[in-house]
């Protein structure tokens, strides 16, 4: 079979070459062997539970074979000439054990249920946690579209396949295991004979099940792959608008959406095959039995009642049959899903124990390269040391690599050769509270979480007290915040207390107050903002910087003019650094640059004010 290809997506999912962790930058995928031992996991953290399901379950296949059982001696009591006296005490107890059986079944469903949604609760928890605690860097470049795809459908097959797929899956095992039984016991000939026919299930459904992990696989990347591609649509919607990308999106969501066709189709046209041969496949034991205990029977080898109640008993496994292969059917999408939701556990994540926490602020950039998509590298070997406490201005033309490299420093990406170090340690590898407390990237995306004003608060310092996310909102001039109708309880989603742009920027900026890193990276923190606002939050932002060591992607050059040192990065190389005075006085790109924004004349080879 050939694999499909993958997945084209406007932004952020990488399919490139493999990264500096080792993996291509998708999600991982968990293999059969690890679905398996969760799955175990997960039985056995409600194990009372699943052991009441066993045995209920066993008690109502039990009783549910009292029947055809009875059904035989009253053949053969018939045949001995008894009377209608014994027919109806025979029919009574059928009756009996078939009510015993339903109420034994109720609650094995019932029992089988609740532990499925139990055990569904705790996948989602798991995979919340999960998720939460992936590394910036590893969300970044798997895009959130498959994270997303992941913690909804994924999420939600599995808990379909915990709560009905799985019980009624071990419902009919047990039931057609006991009806099996049952006939061996009536008589082993006929056993065999109906095993025998029985044998073209066993074909169809490997013939099936070969195939349907891979594509259900397929399938369930495609979907992610198209939520992907309609994610960075809609969110960089006006990007498309403005650079004219609209047909290109659109042939990328038309290709996404080709490729979930595509994987579709396979699934279902394996369904197309194993259904009807399955049910050509159901009438073929009591057949079989019948012609052959008809045959022996004819002979005085076997008593007829034996023969009826077998070939009733095989004819009653057709029930238990098909619920196990609907639900195969089921299985193997939700199993293709659980190995998707699994798959977060084997993602890189910072080693939370083993790694060390970063002796000092110093931020020391060596040799650091990257890039995306498996292109060409943006950053080509950047050597860099930020001195704690100073302002660093980097600076350059646009494209040149300064967002990525802010990244980096950051942690959100992890370079693809070369190290970004913190105190020592990587940057990218640090667990996402301990990244928090040294180093914030502030950009012109402000989220607002769902949730109250403090929910959107301790996101930054869990165990901050409202006095102090007072004192943050204060401190970056959100006093709109102290007016709310229901303080910091306030609900943020709900109508007419939604924050403007303004105000979840001021949010943003009172989680880092709290959050309280030594260092900041302010990429284009104020860029989109109306003149007014972004005076506002500049302000803001200089209660924020007080203290810090704070690195600007500087889109006006009086920031860098402010700066203690500017870094000029030209085509990811760092080309210039020193003091505003020093570059200015060398003459090369940055003064160049300078004079051109001041619209003085120069001799420079550049001109035009940086991106
Ligand atoms: P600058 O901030 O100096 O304008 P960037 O770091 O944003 O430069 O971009 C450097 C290069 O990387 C550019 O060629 C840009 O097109 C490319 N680039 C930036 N972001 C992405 C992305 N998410 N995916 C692919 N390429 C990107």
């Amino acid at each position: 079979m050939t694999t499909a290809p993958a997945p084209k997506t406007g932004s952020g999912t990488a399919t490139g070459p493999d990264t500096a962790d080792g993996t291509d930058g998708r999600l991982p995928i968990a293999e059969p062997s690890q679905v398996r031992r969760a799955a175990l996991r997960l039985i056995g953290l409600d194990r009372r539970a699943f052991a009441a399901m066993l045995a209920l379950n066993a008690l109502a296949a039990a009783a549910g074979l009292v029947g055809p059982w009875l059904l035989g001696r009253v053949i053969n009591a018939v045949g001995a000439g008894e009377g209608v006296g014994a027919v109806d005490r025979y029919a009574l107890v059928i009756l009996v054990f078939a009510l015993v059986q339903l109420v034994l079944a109720r609650y094995a469903r019932r029992i089988g249920h609740r532990f499925g949604e139990r055990t569904s609760a705790r996948v989602r928890e798991q995979f919340v946690d999960r998720a939460l605690a992936l590394p910036a860097s590893v969300v970044e470049r798997a895009g959130t579209g498959d994270l997303a795809a992941r913690g909804t459908a994924d999420v939600t097959s599995v808990g379909t396949a915990l709560r009905d797929a799985a019980p009624e899956v071990f419902v009919a095992a047990v039931e057609a295991l006991f009806i099996l039984g049952a006939v061996f016991f009536l008589e082993p000939l006929l056993g065999v004979c109906g095993v025998l026919a029985l044998i073209g299930i066993r074909f169809a459904t490997r013939w099936y099940l070969r195939r349907a992990r891979t594509a259900y696989l397929d399938e369930g990347a495609a979907n992610s792959a198209l939520a992907e591609v309609l994610a960075a649509s809609a969110t960089g919607a006006r990007t498309v608008e403005a650079l004219g990308l609209r047909q290109r999106r659109l042939v990328a969501c038309q290709e996404a959406i080709e490729r979930c066709r595509r994987t579709r189709t396979r699934t279902l046209a394996l369904r197309t095959v194993l259904l009807p041969s399955v049910d050509v496949s159901y009438a073929l034991p009591p057949v079989a039995v019948l012609l052959l205990g008809g045959a022996l029977h004819a002979h005085g080898a076997m008593n007829l009642g034996t023969v009826v109640a077998s070939a009733l008993y095989l004819r009653q496994l057709s029930t238990p049959l098909d619920t196990v292969l609907l639900w195969v059917e089921q299985l193997q999408s939700s199993g293709a899903s659980f190995a998707r939701v699994e798959g977060l556990a084997g993602s890189p994540r910072p080693p939370q124990d083993a790694s060390p926490a970063p002796a000092g602020d110093r931020i020391e950039v060596t040799g650091a390269r990257y890039a995306y998509d498996g292109g060409a590298d943006v950053l080509r070997g950047v050597d860099l040391t930020v001195r704690p406490g100073e302002r660093l201005a980097l600076v350059g033309p646009s494209g040149a690599g300064k967002s990525t490299l802010g990244k980096l420093l950051a942690g959100v990406e992890a370079p693809g050769a070369g190290t970004v170090t913190v105190g020592g340690v990587p940057i990218a590898g640090l667990a996402p509270d301990l990244l928090r407390e040294h180093v914030v990237l502030v950009t012109q995306e402000h989220h607002v979480f769902l949730g109250s004003v403090r929910d959107n608060l301790l996101i930054a310092a869990p165990h901050a007290d409202d006095a102090e996310l007072h004192a943050a909102l204060a401190a970056v001039g959100a006093e709109w915040a102290a007016e709310l109708p229901d303080g910091l309880d306030t609900d943020l989603g709900a109508d007419g207390n939604r924050p403007d742009g303004a105000r979840s920027q001021q949010l943003a900026l009172a989680r880092v107050v709290l959050a309280d890193p030594h260092t900041l990276v302010l990429d284009e923190a104020t860029a989109l903002l109306d003149p007014t606002a972004a005076r506002h939050t500049e302000r803001a932002l200089a209660a924020v910087l007080d203290g810090r060591t704070v690195i600007s992607i500087a889109h006006r050059l009086h920031t860098a003019h402010d700066a203690d040192r500017v870094a000029v990065l030209d085509e990811g190389r760092l080309t210039e650094l020193g003091t505003h005075d020093e570059l200015v006085a060398d003459g090369g790109a940055y003064a160049a640059l300078w004079h051109s924004w001041r619209g003085e004349p120069t001799d420079g080879s550049r001109s035009g004010p940086p991106a």
